[in-house]
């Protein structure tokens, strides 16, 4: 198993700031899964004539020309995907029943979004998008693997800390930084998800926001 992951001063912060609770924990991620990307980034990449050639969680060599299908190197990625993120944080479509599951599970818990989003300047736009879905939760922001954000953020509750996120780095990182956190891994993107196998530590896989509500609802 992986070494835990330390948080960073930044995340830390954030976590300080937060009004003290001991009440249960689910700790949330956005991106494909509160809100789409995989769709918007691949209707990004038609529109500059490039495409992923395999559907995975990968983007470093797996971008490539439409045309001759040239891979982009790390760096024009990385270029592409800051840009993409400045353009559409703004405007991103909200996951069917998203919002209906996490407002009935914050009854018993509180709720807490951990977004790893490019660019701290990209934040308001965010906020102000999830206000516009109705969503009024905290938003954090993180950079990194999560555990050692997860494993902060869950000191001191009561209950296991829920963990939804689609990103299999994350979850590897949150299962070493906290074993006993209840781990969603929640995938929006049919195709994704479907290529996407089930690692032991995940508890439920799934692209499905009642299917999510009634899993947790049911842990003690
Ligand atoms: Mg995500």
């Amino acid at each position: 198993m992986p070494e835990p992951d330390a948080p960073g001063r930044a995340i830390l912060d954030q976590i300080d700031a937060l009004p003290r609770s001991t009440r249960p924990i689910l700790i949330c991620d956005i991106d494909e899964v509160v809100l789409h990307l995989v769709r918007h980034l691949r209707t990004y990449l038609v529109a500059n004539d490039l495409v992923l050639l395999e559907d995975r969680y990968r983007l470093t060599n797996n971008i490539a020309r439409k045309e001759d299908k040239t891979l982009l190197s790390p760096d024009a990625v990385k270029r592409l995907l800051q840009e993409f993120f400045d353009r559409q944080s703004h405007d991103q479509d909200l996951v069917d029943g998203a919002h209906e599951a996490l407002h009935t599970l914050a009854e018993r818990r509180d709720v807490i979004f951990l977004t790893n989003l490019p660019g701290v300047h990209n934040k308001p736009l965010r906020e102000r998008l999830l206000a516009s879905y109705g969503f009024s939760f905290p938003l954090l922001v993180n950079s990194g693997p999560k555990g050692g954000a997860v494993a902060a953020l869950s000191a001191n509750r009561e209950g296991r800390a829920v963990f939804i996120d689609d990103s299999p780095t994350n979850h590897t990182s949150v299962n070493a930084s906290l074993p006993t956190a209840v781990q969603v891994q929640f995938i929006a993107d049919d195709t994704f998800r479907a290529n996407m196998a089930q690692e032991p530590h995940v508890d439920l896989l799934t692209g499905n926001w009642s299917e999510t509500a009634s899993f947790v609802s049911e842990l003690s």
